[in-house]
């Protein structure tokens, strides 16, 4: 990154000409819908292009990019992929998440959850929750569901398989790190991957049923539907117990 083409257009694409790309992509490869991509100049390519702009940029996952440059994916292919991307038909993009072989260590702000396998649940509805290995040696699988206020699902989490909705305004994956955003600046959940077996989540608004779920660096706030507030969590440790956070019905 850095280097310039010939018109002294340099690789790095202004932040906000970058989230008009995601969100016009639905933040995924437009090929084949993997969350983890570049930003892709076709029309004209990079060499050729005397600006960023983002008419001319589409997202290719590595793999996608690479048949691209191998000359295995035609830029016919990609032009028509740009223009009906898959993640608007399939509704999310997804790419897999690792949570490794050893019992996890899930962090809510700053509160901890350790063989707790069922971190959220409202009415009776797992909306967090890690499974042991199916075998050993195996993962463990993590699943979860995240509304917004609306009611709206702005993502799920399937056996370990990430699925950001494509309806969100932002959704940036960056390393580990997973940020979905209503607007700029205001931001629904921020989850960190930490390895080898740790999810932090540094971030939550979520709803489920009226209920408010908010997490913040500092601490967890549970408000009941009427928006009263039900309890505040802060340096808890949540160990050994079959359910942590429980409400509704
Ligand atoms: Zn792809």
């Amino acid at each position: 990154m850095g280097q310039k083409n010939r018109y002294g257009l340099s690789r790095d694409i202004p932040e906000p000409t970058k989230r008009d790309i995601r969100k016009r992509c639905g933040f995924g490869c437009v090929k084949c819908g993997f969350a983890y991509y570049q930003y892709h100049h076709f029309d004209p390519p990079f060499e050729e292009a005397k600006s960023h702009d983002p008419r001319g940029i589409t997202l290719l996952c590595g793999r996608c990019h690479d048949l691209e440059k191998g000359g295995l994916l035609s830029q016919d292919s990609v032009r028509v992929c740009n223009k009906n991307p898959i993640c608007l038909t399939n509704g999310f993009s997804f790419f897999p998440l690792d949570l490794g072989t050893k019992t996890p260590e899930v962090i809510l702000g700053t509160n901890m959850f350790i063989n707790n396998p069922i971190i959220i649940e409202g009415y009776g509805l797992p909306l967090l929750e890690i499974e042991a290995p199916e075998e050993s040696g195996t993962p463990f699988r993590i699943s979860a569901v995240f509304q917004n206020k609306l009611g709206k699902e702005i993502a799920r989490i399937v056996q370990n398989e990430w699925h950001g909705v494509q309806t969100n305004w932002d959704i940036q994956i960056n390393g580990p790190k997973i940020i979905i955003r209503h607007a700029l600046r205001s931001i629904d959940l921020e989850i960190n991957i930490e390895s080898p077996n740790r999810l932090i989540i540094e971030r939550i608004n979520m709803f489920y049923r009226g209920w408010q779920l908010n997490s913040t660096k500092d601490e967890l706030e549970v408000y009941y539907p009427d928006g009263s507030r039900w309890f505040t969590a802060r340096n808890a440790l949540f160990c050994g117990n079959s359910h942590g956070i429980v409400f509704g019905d």
